[in-house]
């Protein structure tokens, strides 16, 4: 028995088991009082965006104040004024008061020191509502939660954009000089398309402003964007430092920069370009009550995107309140927000995934203007669920990491086993030009493994960009070339090739050797949206980032509908994929989560984004395969 990945969406009715927790609580509140405490930036620099977290906190906490029981929770404000040592004592202060949760609006620079302290075995459950997450830890008991994307996420919501509006073959970024900076940096000029240069990078020490000099030299450079990324008082500081050189580059600004701190971006100083804003797909816009509710103090202007995140948040940990009638420990907190669900639509999947960061994000551009940031049309943006641009990777980026389980990944050859068939496949999704364009055939076969890898990672828990997250990320990697300095033994081979009756793959653990059916695929999945007219020479542009997106819906849908197909396909390749490995790893099929990647029963229909591996699993995995660990040179010290 094999599984068979079927399309996404393919409505399979799966019950959402979870649904009973957020029920509704006795007929008499009891009288808890749960107290919570708020700590992040009240004053200094940083002193708006504080608020704005706060306010999101507080608006949740009173909107929803019946899931807290009879009595009204108590919020202890805690100022840590973006300070190591300030955020440290404000910790110990909401110890001391024994609060159930702490919401903290936490930045680059506080962000290690509020999750250490966490981490510790009194320390509080602690929410991260702020522009900094945590550094992973793959423990389930874990008291941290976070709605904040992984920097490897960033990089690669940054760069999607940065083509579609922006245009920019050439930015230059400013980036603060954090952990959390660094670490964006280095993920970014990783996953950078071929297609595209960097100008130069400014690292700025938090609260201070960019160097002229080195500004000047980004100037000097060409850069064509200024890509900002840390806290909303760096756009200031950049604004200032662009006028003094008189230099009209347009700003793309990562996600937790518009805010009300960022004071040049109400005055008209920093007002061309795009925002890019990160929310949590459970909560992309305000509801109803918050706005109303917001409003009756600020007439006239919409919720800020930092107190709708705080409001996700604080909001989540209300559905967790209710469902205790007496005071819990950390650890039953924990658990119940790790359960929290999605509705059907996600198939029951977490709000938080097992790193306990938000699972699913929706990244979207906004426009700068005069006095703020506004929505632009939508359609004039990449559709965020089809991956990223056309050949934004190439499977070059993927390499065998040495110390890992190696998984050579192909289309196989004449002679394979199962033999070569990709061509013909693509043939029948109109996704071929048979060899009238050569290289963009070569193209779509780059990008289907490319794609395919990102999505393997990710499986396996790791940056889609083949990075690994220590502690978290199983030891294993994803390679298109074949491994040479290993015996046949010592590597997992995965063939995309051939056809079979009734399944998408089988695996040969005594071999290491697994079979993903892409015919299967194509005929069983795919073959309905083939596209039409076939892929033709004309359709060269949406791969070379020559087609101006947003300037004809022809157009548009058609690029769209190559990469909805392409990255469909992948996937597909990859959720089969991820169940022969773990055949090869030793996994047998199991029934007991329907978004198990072992269940063959019901975990037909999943989509990538839903799928897990369930507890015994991942014991197997850790066995097997191991969670990466950095070489010692490597470390952070
Ligand atoms: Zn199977």
């Amino acid at each position: 028995m094999h599984r068979v990945a079927l399309p996404a969406r393919s409505a399979v009715g799966f019950l959402v088991v979870l649904s009973a927790a957020v029920a509704a609580r006795p007929a008499d509140p009891p009288a808890v009082t749960w107290r919570a405490a708020f700590i992040g930036p009240l004053s200094g620099p940083l002193a708006a965006s504080g608020k704005e977290s706060l306010e999101g906190v507080k608006l949740a906490l009173s909107l929803h104040a019946s899931q807290f029981g009879a009595k009204p929770t108590e919020l202890l404000e805690l100022d840590d004024g973006d300070d190591v040592k300030k955020a440290d004592a404000a910790v110990v202060k909401a110890q001391q008061a024994k609060v159930d949760v702490v919401f903290a609006a936490a930045t680059g620079v506080t962000v290690d020191a509020l999750v250490a302290k966490a981490r510790t075995k009194t320390g509080p459950l602690l929410l991260l509502v702020g522009s900094a997450g945590h550094v992973p830890s793959p423990l389930a008991e874990d008291p941290v939660a976070s709605l904040v994307p992984w920097p490897a996420d960033h990089a690669t919501a940054v760069i999607d954009f940065l083509e579609i509006p922006c245009q920019s073959k050439k930015p230059a970024l400013v980036v603060e000089d954090t952990p959390r900076g660094r670490e964006f940096e280095a993920a970014f000029l990783k996953s950078l398309p071929v297609r595209m240069q960097v100008a130069g990078t400014l690292f700025v020490k938090p609260h201070a402003a960019p160097v002229k000099d080195a500004l000047a030299a980004a100037q000097a450079a060409k850069a064509d964007r200024l890509i900002v990324f840390g806290e909303p008082d760096l756009v200031d500081g950049v604004a200032d430092g662009l006028a003094a050189l008189a230099w009209k580059v347009p700003l793309f600004l990562d996600d937790g920069l518009v805010s009300a701190a960022a004071t040049s971006l109400h005055d008209g100083r920093a007002s061309n370009g795009f925002a890019l804003v990160a929310l949590p797909r459970f909560c992309m816009k305000a509801p109803d009550a918050l706005t109303a509710a917001f409003q009756a103090k600020h007439p006239g202007t919409d919720v800020s995107l930092r107190t709708l995140k705080a409001y996700a948040m604080a909001k989540a940990f209300a559905d967790v309140a209710v469902q205790f009638p007496k005071h819990a420990k950390r650890d039953e907190l924990n658990e119940a927000l790790r359960l929290l669900p999605y509705g059907d639509e996600e198939s029951g999947r977490p709000l938080f995934d097992m790193t306990g960061r938000s699972a699913r994000t929706l990244w979207l551009p906004r426009k700068l203007a005069a006095t703020g940031t506004e929505a632009d049309v939508a359609s004039y943006y990449l559709d965020p669920d089809f991956g990223p641009l056309l050949r934004a990777r190439p499977p070059s980026l993927y390499k065998a990491e040495p110390g890992t389980r190696v998984v050579w990944l192909t289309f196989g050859d004449a002679k394979s086993k199962a033999p070569r068939s990709i061509e013909d496949d693509l043939v029948k999704l109109g996704l071929i030009t048979k060899g009238y364009e050569a290289q963009m055939d070569e193209w779509i076969l780059d990008e289907l493994l490319a794609r395919a890898m990102a999505k393997l990672n990710r499986l396996f828990l790791k940056n889609e960009d083949g990075t690994f997250i220590p502690g978290v990320s199983f030891n294993i990697s994803f390679t298109t070339e074949k491994p040479k300095d290993l015996k046949p033994g010592e590597f997992f081979t995965a063939v995309i090739a051939g056809n079979d009756p009734e399944t998408g793959g089988r695996a040969w653990p005594g071999e290491g050797r697994c079979e993903i059916y892409s015919t299967f695929m194509q005929r069983t999945i795919f073959q309905k949206d083939a596209l039409a007219p076939p892929l033709k020479s004309e359709d060269r542009r949406y791969f070379t980032g020559a087609y101006l997106w947003g300037t004809d819906s022809t157009e548009n849908l058609r690029s769209k509908t190559i990469r909805s197909l392409l990255d469909g396909y992948a996937g597909s390749f990859a959720l089969t994929g991820a169940h022969e490995i773990g055949h090869l790893c030793g996994l047998g099929h199991d029934t007991d989560d329907p978004r198990s990647l072992m269940n063959v029963v019901e975990g037909a229909g999943l989509r990538e984004t839903s799928v897990c591996w369930i507890p015994a699993h991942v014991k197997t995995l850790e066995k097997f395969l191991g969670r990466y660990e950095p070489p010692k040179e490597k470390r952070r010290p």
